[in-house]
């Protein structure tokens, strides 16, 4: 794409034109997300993923133990739960102790409790007082298990419905009108590792930061991302992190929305990191999908309004309309 027809960039009359002949277009864009993220989460794969996390148990007390033994571990299961997605430990493999509560229920109340063990396998005996817990079991004492972390096991491939990274070119001209934008919010913009996280936006160091070591497609559409936030008031606005981090899944599925429908608008596809991106923070409920409809469409004109590479919503409807 070339910059050659750049008539009246950003100032007020060209962006009114565009924004009345862009408002179906970024509805329909937005559309499109719904019913990607729909189709998604009525797919086969889909259930199949919610099946086997179904199998995996929260080690939240134990996440310090997993940290020292397996400082890379990232999802840990203990031997038969492995079998039971299709997966085995390799031989010689090592497990990662962890503490299982170990729980008895008294005679009194010992009526029809299922033999309770989906878990990890005990290798020790229990020790330890007796403490009841609320559902009429009593924890005695805690034993050590052995769990093993995905990377020591082999077999079928866990069901996985995950984001996949753009590849390829960025739309041209699109990164630097969104790089202006963000350091138009008073943000600096950078580049470099972002702790497994392709970008993120740091509002106490007003810091925007994306991954530099990804496609200029995929880091543009982060670029993009991380203005959504900005533009839906996700940081400014609440007064403080903390806050933010509670409501994040509404805010993820608004930011990456947005940044759907600005790379759509510059023909660039990210419906491969999107839909499963946004299914995922909605935990596959379309109710908020759907309901992000205004908030986003109102960030992407806003956005696109302010962009002088503006291809698809700006130049063609001011033809049409001229
Ligand atoms: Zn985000």
């Amino acid at each position: 794409m070339s910059t050659s027809t750049h008539t009246s960039t950003t100032t007020g009359s060209s962006t009114t034109s565009a924004k009345t002949g862009g408002q179906d277009k970024l509805a329909a864009l937005h559309e499109q997300i719904s019913d990607g993220v729909a189709a998604l989460v009525e797919s086969e794969g889909w259930r199949a993923m919610l099946d086997t996390a179904a199998k995996f148990h929260s080690y939240r007390g134990n996440l310090m133990l997993i940290a020292l033994q397996a400082p890379q571990a990232t999802r840990v299961a203990g031997f038969r739960s492995w079998q039971s997605v299709g997966r085995q430990v390799r031989k010689g493999e090592r497990g990662i102790a962890i503490l299982a509560p170990c729980t008895y229920r008294p005679k009194a109340a010992d009526q029809a409790e299922p033999a309770a063990p989906t878990g990890p396998e005990p290798t020790t005996s229990c020790s330890g007082g007796a403490t009841p817990d609320a559902g009429g079991k009593q924890v005695r004492g805690f034993r050590a298990v052995h769990v093993f972390d995905v990377a020591q096991t082999e077999g079928d491939p866990l069901p996985e419905v995950a984001p996949s990274l753009l590849t390829g070119q960025a739309p041209a001209g699109l990164w630097g009108d969104l790089a202006s934008q963000v350091t138009g919010y008073g943000y600096a913009l950078e580049r470099g590792d972002c702790a497994g996280a392709n970008g993120y936006t740091d509002p106490t160091r007003r810091v925007v930061r994306v991954r530099d070591d990804i496609d200029d497609a995929h880091a543009v559409k982060v670029l993009a991302h991380e203005l959504g936030h900005l533009e839906c008031g996700h940081v400014a606005d609440l007064p403080t992190y903390p806050t933010y981090l509670t409501c994040r899944g509404r805010c993820e599925v608004e930011a990456e929305s947005v940044a759907y429908v600005v790379a759509a608008a510059h023909g660039l596809d990210a419906s491969g990191y999107s839909f499963a991106y946004v299914a995922g923070w909605a935990g596959g409920d379309l109710t908020g999908v759907r309901q992000s409809a205004e908030t986003v469409t109102k960030a992407a004109r806003t956005i696109l309004g302010r962009c002088s590479a503006n291809t698809a919503t700006g130049s063609d409807d001011l033809a049409d309309t001229a």
